[in-house]
């Protein structure tokens, strides 16, 4: 399983650093970096849900328009 650090793309003050598991291409855990003076003891629970989001089958994956009956056709 490979560690990578990276950082939370989140818009907020902290911009923390992270270290994050990933094996077989998908996101495993997300871990403290110990470089990270602002949030020493990990992310917030935005920054864990990473996890869960980046996976979940609710996830937006193409853009897509909005069509009249309100349902949504994917675009280029
Ligand atoms: S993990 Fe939380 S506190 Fe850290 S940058 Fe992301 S949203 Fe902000």
């Amino acid at each position: 399983m490979a560690q990578l650090t990276t950082a939370c793309p989140r818009n907020c003050y902290s911009t923390c650093s992270i270290r994050v598991e990933v094996e077989n291409g998908r996101l495993r855990r997300i871990l403290p970096h110990e470089g990270n003076r602002a949030t020493p003891e990990g992310a917030c629970l935005k920054g864990l849900a990473y996890v869960e989001r980046t996976h979940s089958p609710d996830r937006i994956l193409y853009p897509l328009r909005r069509i009249p009956n309100g349902s949504f056709h994917r675009i280029g």
